[in-house]
Formats: C-alpha cells, structure tokens, sequence
C-alpha cells in the first residue's frame, strides 16, 4: 500500500514560524484586452485555494511558484504571472502580493518582509532553463525560499521539473489537498472500482492514451473507444478509414499504433461482457458506424454521410475523400445503454469532432449517458471538459480531473517523478 503524505495530516507542522513554498499549476489560458491580460479559465486556480487558505490561516507565510506558457527566456514579459496574482485578489478575494522575481534578493526580501499569513506569487518558474533541467544548483535556490515545500500541481507532477522533483530534495514535502485528493480518486480506479468499470477513451491522440489503456484494459470491465482513437482499431482490424486522421508515430514506425491496437484486441479477445445480462459482446468496442464529411469544418449537413464499418466496403466508396468525425447512431445508441449498466466510469476523450455542431452528437451522447447513469464517474482532459462544459453537464460528474496528461500517465501504472516523494510506504 502506498499512502500520499497529505499536508492537511500533517498541518500541526505548520505556524506563524513557517515559511511554505506551494508549487502550483497557474499554467492557465490568458486573453488580452484593452486593459490587459486576464485569467480565461480558472479551474487549476480554484483547486489550489483550499491548500493556500489551509496554510495561511495557520499563521504562515505562502510562497507560491509556478510556471506558465513556455518562455524562451526571462525577455518573454507577457509570459509574467502578474495578471494572475491580479486576479487571485480581484476575483476571488485572496491578497496576493506578486513579487517580479524568483531566486534573487527581491524574492528574498519581500518574504522578508511578509507578515504571518500572507501570501506571495513569485514570477515564472520558467524564465529559468534550470527548471526544466531539474538542476541541482536551482533546486537548492528554490528551496532557501522556505522551510516546507508543498506540491499543489498534479498536472506538472509528470515532468522531473526543480520544481516539483529537485527542491523535494532539500525541504519537508508533503501532497496539497487537491493533488491528494486526485490521487486518491485515480488509486480507486485502479485498485477497487465498484464493478462493472467502463472505460471510455476518444479524442486525438492514441499517443497519450495507449499507456492507460494498455494499464486498465484488465481492471476494466468494459471499453469503449471512439474518436480518431477509434480509428487506429478500425485500422488494425483491417478496416477502410479512407483519409480519417489516424496518429502514426513516425515514418518508420509506421503503424506501430495498429500493430498495438491489434494487440490489445487480441489480448482481451476471449473476454466477453454481458449486455441486459444475455447478450455477449466483445469486452473492447470500436465503431461499427460512424458520421463521416469530406473536411472538418463542414457546414452543410446534407454532406454528412452515415457510413455503415464492414469489410469489403472500399469497392463502392473507391478515392472518396470521408473522414470518420463522430461515431454514428447505431454505435452512439449501444454505448449509451452499456454505459447505463456501469457502476464506474472513467471517460477521457471526446468521441468526434464535437467542436462542430454537426460532430457533436456522439460526444453530448455518451456525456449525457455518464451523468444519468448512477455510476461514479470521473473525467479527465482538457478537450473532454471543455466539451462537457460546452454541454452544461461537467458539474455533474461525480469528479473532474484537472491534471490532464498527468493523470493519465498515473493510470498507466507509472510512479511520476514528482509524487514519488510525496509518497510514504507503509505496510500492508
Ligand atoms: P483530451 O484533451 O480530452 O485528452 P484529446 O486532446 O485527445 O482530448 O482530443 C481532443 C480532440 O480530438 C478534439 O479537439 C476533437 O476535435 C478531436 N477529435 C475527436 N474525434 C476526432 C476524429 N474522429 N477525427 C479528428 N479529430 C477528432
Ligand atoms: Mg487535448
């Protein structure tokens, strides 16, 4: 058993004495106006509050670290979390003094100067190339800015960054409350789902998924792939896709996606799963129709084509140019009703081209199929809760992940660099 060392368990660490650095995931999306910069998306933000109110209210002063975007340097000033620390104080009413600096005399100075409690924003972590090189030297830096070290951003836990791996090496380190919590969620998917687990995986990219899929394929009791993902199978069972975006990792490896899709068929070939309790059907589900169009941003619904997947088919539909952008009625209908019947659910990817309204359907299917279903559901990615949002339904899952590729690399069984030192072995 492997338990996260949580700073809520361990907050009588923590008084006016302490100075805790909190590396937090402020990466969000910023827009610009007429008067300035501001905040798109808060949801990293917001998760990271009850950690920041825990430790200042026990008298301490916060010392908050993050990156955001990808600077090429210290000259990328609109890369500067200014706006966010503006933003933490305007709209959700946290004092935050920003601090246009990270490791040199002013950082060191305006903690100096702080008072018991308050909170400070220092500048992008990425400013500085050592971060990324997890160098030794920066590390030590980041850690002479306190005396406990919080890890508040899941979703950069999957990168052996200074700041997330390095610094752990040099201060007390313990889990924020948000990033426990995720984990605790994600350790339940994977050591005692209530059964029968569904799997849903969509979106673009196999790439990102392939881990997890392979990792859960025999925790799950069911899955069910659509999006370009769906097409990698449809491809590996010999199926014609036409010009359907299907990921190819590289020239030479060309379809070592299909040839990993052929294999996972295989291994769960002789599992069956039970629909209405009677009728078997293969434990992993791949399209058997689908909404096909001519180029993604089609406008006109009279060239969306209804394709029925069956073998010999590139005989009549020879040199048309279909790509596969949703999953069609017959197969949208079916997931809805194995998904009704699931207790668990883990959904990551959007099942077509949701973006455009006429791509839509399977996506706002399946979502709506989570929510009314009683299952515990958890939903991950960027584009899958922008989706969910776009539907007015991501508030009702039972838990949306917000670590993004991190939690997906998590469920593909893999310690992360930078929870490694959160966690604390105790016996079975
Ligand atoms: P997430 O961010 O939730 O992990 P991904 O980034 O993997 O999801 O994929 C999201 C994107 O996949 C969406 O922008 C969507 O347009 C695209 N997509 C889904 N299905 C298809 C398809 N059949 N063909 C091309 N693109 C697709
Ligand atoms: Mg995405």
């Amino acid at each position: 058993m492997t338990k996260i060392l949580s700073i809520s368990d361990h907050i009588d660490k923590i008084n006016e004495n302490s100075v805790v650095v909190v590396r937090v995931d402020f990466n969000v999306p910023l827009n610009h106006s007429k008067i300035g910069w501001r905040v798109a998306n808060d949801e990293r933000i917001k998760a990271s509050l009850p950690t920041i109110q825990l430790v200042s209210q026990r008298g301490a002063k916060v010392v908050l670290i993050s990156h955001l975007g990808r600077p090429k340097s210290d000259k990328d000033k609109h890369l500067s979390l200014e706006p966010v620390a503006k933003y933490l104080t305007e709209k959700l009413h946290i004092p935050v003094r920003f601090v246009p600096d990270l490791i040199g005399q002013k950082a060191h100075q305006a903690i100096m100067e702080a008072k018991s409690g308050d909170v400070l924003l220092l500048e992008n972590l990425r400013f500085f190339q050592e971060e990324k090189a997890n160098d030794q030297e920066f590390s030590k830096k980041l850690a002479s800015l306190g005396n406990l070290y919080v890890n508040e951003a899941f979703s950069a836990s999957h990168r052996a960054h200074a700041s997330v791996v390095g610094i752990t090496k040099y201060l007390p380190s313990f889990a924020g409350i948000r990033l426990t919590e995720e984990i605790s969620i994600l350790n339940n998917l994977i050591d005692k789902p209530k059964k029968p687990f569904v799997l849903i995986i969509g979106g673009a990219k196999i790439s990102d998924k392939v881990g997890m899929l392979k990792y859960l394929a025999s925790k799950a009791d069911l899955i069910l792939v659509g999006g370009a993902c769906a097409n990698t199978f449809l491809k590996a069972e010999g199926l014609e896709i036409y010009r359907s975006r299907v990921e190819e990792i590289d020239a030479e490896n060309k379809n070592a996606f299909v040839k990993l899709a052929k294999e996972l068929i295989t291994q769960v070939k002789t599992e069956k799963v039970l629909k209405d309790n009677y009728i078997p059907l293969p434990k992993l589900l791949f399209p058997f129709d689908v909404l096909a169009g001519r180029k993604i941003d089609e406008k006109n619904r009279d060239k969306v084509k209804k394709i029925a997947l069956h073998t010999n088919m590139k005989d009549e539909e020879e040199n048309e140019p279909w790509m596969y952008l949703d999953i069609g009625p017959k197969t949208r209908q079916l997931y809805a009703e194995l998904i009704a019947q699931a207790e668990t659910v883990f959904w990551n990817g959007p099942m077509g081209v949701w973006e455009n309204p006429l791509f839509a359907t399977g996506t706002r299917t399946i979502a709506r199929a989570i929510v009314q279903s009683r299952a515990h559901s958890v939903v991950g990615g960027g584009d899958t809760i922008a989706a969910a949002h776009h539907f007015h339904l991501d508030r009702k899952f039972s838990f949306v992940s917000i670590a993004g590729g991190a939690a997906l690399e998590y469920l593909s069984g893999k310690t992360l660099p930078g929870i490694k030192p959160l966690i604390k072995f105790t016996p079975n």
